[in-house]
């Protein structure tokens, strides 16, 4: 028998969140192990359930005709006019229903944005670390990822010496992840300036991730890069998944905006490929009608004192007091990437680093490098399980790490 091989598209393509380690995860799990997972943003998995108005009117609508049948490629009216005005709050100027799209969750619209634009040897400038979906997705899409470097030194801001020194003939975009997973920063409006220039002078479409802008602690406002680049192309994704608790409803956005006049055919492209998978699933489209005409959301949460802000403080500090460990606080989202001093632990290979931390302490964090991140120094753990569990999971870390210093 001939063996049955995956295409070459695939060779390139890599997302270690769900990964070989989180096969092993499982595997433990089937075998009756109780595994701590800091490794995925799955929020209604920690008991933080989305908000009761959300859930109330999804088991309303869900026996509805509406709900049931397909819909316009780009989504239903109603929730796509509700985009438009939350576009409105952010200041993001001349967006119209027409310039929206609603997917399956923004991962959907992701994927699309790249394979409408891209031909063998188009690069896209990506953040290093990285949610790794935009390397995998361009390079799904036949371009070349190019990553420039997030400055642990300078709050994790994107580098713009290297942005600037990274720029080719060939690049046609840039993904700007703000708040940033895997790091957590947020960007002040002065630099989303600088990156604005950059991109007007190079003519670069900006990539624009915005799915954690109300997952903001310290009291901390959102500025949407699309608000300053009326100018310049912008593509702005979000959705429900985090701000409102609802991943496993598949709602997300996608905003055109900027200067559309040169990007008609690619316009015609995004289309197209919305139109090939029908429609993103109703009841999610409907859900983010009520979501954004609403008042519920993770806000209460992250605010001080409130249940995540806490658990961000406690992870922060216990992991800060580890020997060798260091780790820039986050602003925003749900996640820290603590650096690993490399005098200590001196790590050659950070998968397997995971691991072993996996088989020894039933924890499970995410590699470095499964972020891009060029070295294996790094690692992420989400805040999200509850401040008993993260006390006990990072104290496992401890031991784990006090072992391997003697090794
Ligand atoms: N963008 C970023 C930066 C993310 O962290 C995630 C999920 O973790 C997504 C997009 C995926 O969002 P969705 O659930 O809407 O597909």
């Amino acid at each position: 028998m001939k063996p049955i091989v995956k295409s070459a598209k695939l060779s390139n393509v890599c997302y270690d969140i769900r990964g070989p380690v989180l096969d092993k995860a499982r595997q433990m799990e089937d075998e009756g192990h109780k595994i701590i997972k800091l490794n995925i943003g799955n929020i209604a998995a920690f008991g933080l359930e989305p908000p009761d108005e959300i859930v109330q009117d999804m088991i309303r609508n869900l026996p509805s005709q509406t709900a049931a049948g397909y819909t316009d490629s780009k989504g239903l009216f109603a929730p796509r006019k509700s985009v438009v005005h939350y576009c409105q709050e952010k200041r993001i100027a001349g967006v119209t229903v027409d310039d929206v799209y609603l997917g399956n969750g923004a991962s959907e619209l992701i994927t699309m944005s790249m394979n409408a634009l891209l031909n063998s040897g188009d690069e896209i400038l990506i953040p290093a670390p990285d949610y790794p979906l935009y390397t995998a997705s361009v390079a799904l899409s036949g371009g070349t990822p190019v990553h420039y470097l997030c400055d642990e030194g300078s709050d994790w801001f994107p580098d713009l010496a290297d942005i600037r020194r990274k720029i080719t003939p060939a690049t046609k975009g840039i993904v700007i992840i703000n708040p940033n997973n895997p790091t957590g920063a947020l960007y002040p409006e002065s630099l989303l300036r600088e990156i604005v220039e950059i991109a007007r002078q190079h003519q670069l479409i900006i990539f624009a991730d915005e799915i954690y802008d109300k997952t903001l602690y310290d009291g901390e406002q959102h500025v949407s890069i699309a608000s300053l680049a009326e100018d310049v192309l912008c593509l702005t994704f979000n959705g429900l998944s985090k701000n409102y608790r609802s991943c496993g409803y598949r709602a997300g956005w996608m905003v055109v905006s900027g200067d559309k006049r040169h990007a008609q055919d690619y316009i015609v492209g995004l289309n197209m490929l919305a139109s090939m998978r029908l429609c993103a699933n109703t009841p999610g489209q409907l859900a983010i009608q009520t979501a954004l005409g609403g008042y519920q959301s993770i806000k209460d949460l992250v605010a001080p004192g409130g249940r995540l802000a806490r658990q961000r403080d406690l992870a922060y500090d216990l992991l800060s007091q580890i020997p060798g460990v260091s780790v820039v606080k986050p602003k925003g989202a749900l996640y820290m990437f603590p650096r690993l001093d490399p005098k200590m632990y001196p790590i050659a290979n950070d998968q397997q680093f995971a691991y072993e931390l996996l088989a020894e302490e039933k924890v499970l964090i995410v590699q470095g490098t499964g972020f891009n991140w060029p070295y294996p120094d790094h690692f992420r753990l989400v805040f999200l399980p509850n401040s008993d569990d993260l006390t006990e999971a990072v104290g496992r870390i401890e031991r784990f790490l006090g072992g391997y210093r003697k090794r």
